[in-house]
């Protein structure tokens, strides 16, 4: 969800920052702007539009070049999609421009205030404001660096600005709460909300924490505490990332790139020696098994916010722990819970989920230690956990997730096997479901699933049944569905049926059934049967066909880690049916792929 990129060098900034909008566009974005400081003129020169940035060339954006400028993409919060409201925003002398991203949640005091004194806004958003408090401090401050900390400490939310000021070739940038890095290059710097978006130039980096400024002057960048004015000593750390290509090589989006990509990426998730576990598992044995008070939470949103559950049940079902799956966003009756002997894994694919950071944070303050699994390296929830692990799954570009899903999962079996003893077991299954994979993808044309799709792809309500380990399997099935096709896909448990849901099926209404050969699978096939007594069309998702399905998918065996191969018919049916509606499957409407804003 909206990103900052500033750049300062040698090279044709335009192009740069271009360049790196570009990489920052899998988070999602509705406008986008770019600022170069002409150093031939007195102003800075900015452009801005709606929309996707497409093909520009910084030539066609500008008739000058210059070595230092800043661009963002925006999700609009406050105010309309238009040029205007569309950052970076001019000062009133254009001596500055300044980009956020966030919300600032006292906005409407400070700009009656501002109004008050006389400032005029063009915008809507609510980034004018801190635009306009900038020029008010700096009629007293000293220098623009003083004025824009002033300003910035009078801001409530979480928010990560950056202003470029043409003089002294100039860039500033604060954070706190929405994400920001420092890439160091060959003569160059970067400023920006993640380290893929530099990453095809240095994996070299200074991670800037909350409450830090960023300050690039005349050749020079400084790294200041904003509360305490004071310089920071800077360190520089090299990323191994093993995947940081943004590039879709050969497949026609990124979603069936990083759906076929799962044959590997689940096994890498599972890459960890038990010397790497050892502290997350002694936690967990000795405060949460063996008589311990300890609860185990699982957090995240979305779904993460699923993989999160799906963890939680792998903890419950095969360690005997009293896991408790939670909502990021939904803290308000746990946050008197939590105590020191807690621990809470959280799960997110970006490292920079708002609600889960401000979840993680309730937590700490009543001393609840984090564990979290996430699939970015250097991101904010890495930093504040005190168990950190990596789902290893490389960039995942698509917005809706696939690989990071299946990979945390793998993960969250891992640990839970991993607790009884079962630490090789757990990697066997994995690898095995892996194996299948390879076997599953090779020459697949996936005429079947097409054939569903193409079949399916003007009804408009549709359910998932899941009991069990496929529980959350159907929720996630149906939420892939729904954020790429637009249509009415709801996952429940199969129980819920005669309890409430049965009520909505009429004749042809599409049911999925999701099932494995376990304890549930009777259970599944008398749902699907009671759907199929009243018209529905029935869809068994399971290892073989049954005259209870009007339509059979196959889905390749995964033994305890059968829920996570379940889920992989979704993600082909979300892609296929939403190329057939004509819906683009990498950048569905509305949706952001890192969600930083609360
Ligand atoms: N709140 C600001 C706006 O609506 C920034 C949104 C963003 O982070 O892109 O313009």
């Amino acid at each position: 969800m909206c990103g900052i990129f500033g750049y300062a060098g040698r090279d044709n900034a335009a192009e740069r920052i271009i360049n790196g909008l570009k990489r920052l566009e899998y988070r999602g974005y509705d406008s986008w702007g770019v600022a170069i400081a002409d150093l031939d003129s007195e102003q800075i020169n900015l452009v801005k539009h709606t929309g996707k940035i497409g093909e520009v060339s910084s030539e066609k954006l500008f008739d000058t070049t210059s070595t230092i400028g800043i661009g963002h993409t925006r999700w609009a919060t406050h105010g309309g999609v238009t040029d205007t409201n569309a950052h970076p925003h001019y000062s009133t002398d254009k001596s500055f421009v300044l980009a956020q991203n966030g919300i600032v949640e006292n906005y409407q005091e400070l700009k009656s205030e501002l109004i008050s004194k006389g400032y005029e806004f063009i915008s809507q958003t609510d980034t004018e404001v801190i635009v306009r408090l900038v020029e008010e401090e700096l009629k007293t401050a000293q220098d623009l660096h003083e004025a824009v900390r002033q300003a910035f400490l009078k801001l409530t939310g979480r928010n990560t600005i950056i202003v470029l000021e043409k003089k002294n070739s100039h860039i500033i940038a604060v954070r706190n709460g929405s994400p920001l890095v420092i890439g160091i290059g060959n003569e160059e710097i970067i400023i920006a909300s993640d380290t893929l978006s530099f990453a095809d130039r240095t994996n070299k980096v200074i991670l800037v924490e909350n409450y830090q400024m960023v300050e690039y002057k005349n050749g020079e960048t400084k790294l200041f505490d904003v509360k305490e004015n004071a310089e920071l000593k800077t360190e520089i750390i090299e990323l191994d990332q093993a995947d940081t290509k943004v590039e879709k090589e050969g497949f026609d989006h990124f979603m069936i790139k990083e759906i076929v990509e799962q044959r590997y990426t689940i096994n890498e998730a599972v890459q960890y020696t038990l010397d790497e576990l050892n502290p997350l598992l002694g936690r967990i044995k000795e405060k949460s098994s063996k008589g311990g008070q300890g609860k185990v939470y699982t957090v995240g949103a979305g779904t993460a916010g699923f993989a999160a559950m799906q963890i939680a049940f792998f903890l419950r079902k095969h360690a005997n722990v009293n896991a408790t799956e939670l909502k990021a966003y939904e803290m308000e009756s746990y946050k008197n819970l939590f105590t020191p002997e807690d621990t809470l894994i959280a799960v997110s694919q970006s490292g920079e989920t708002a609600d889960t950071i401000e979840a993680i944070e309730f937590a700490k303050e009543k001393g609840t230690k984090i564990a979290s699994i996430v699939n970015m390296l250097g991101s904010t929830i890495t930093r504040i956990s005190d168990y950190k692990y990596f789902s290893r799954s490389g960039a995942e570009i698509c917005v809706a997730s696939t690989k990071a899903f299946t990979a945390q999962t793998a993960w969250g079996l891992l640990l839970a096997l991993s607790l009884i003893g079962k630490y090789e077991e757990a990697k066997k299954v994995v690898k095995d479901l892996s194996q299948n994979l390879e076997s599953f993808f090779e020459g697949n044309d996936f005429s079947n699933i097409k054939n569903l799709a193409k079949k399916l792809k003007d009804q408009e309500h549709f359910f998932v049944l899941g009991k069990g380990q496929n529980f959350v399997a159907s929720l996630e099935g149906a939420l892939k569905i729904k954020e790429i096709t637009y249509k009415h896909f709801e996952g429940f448990a199969a129980g819920e049926l005669k309890h409430g849901v049965i009520a909505l099926i009429d004749q042809g209404t599409p049911v999925f059934g999701i099932i494995s050969n376990d304890e549930n699978k009777a259970d599944m096939l008398s749902a699907l049967a009671e759907v199929k007594a009243r018209g529905g069309f029935t869809i068994g998702v399971a290892k073989e066909n049954n005259e209870l399905f009007d339509f059979f998918i196959e889905t390749i065996e995964g033994h305890e880690a059968d829920s996570i191969a379940n889920i992989i018919p979704f993600q082909l049916i979300s892609y296929f049916m939403a190329l057939q509606l004509g819906n683009s499957p990498d950048k569905p409407r509305n949706l952001a792929k890192s969600v930083t804003v609360k």
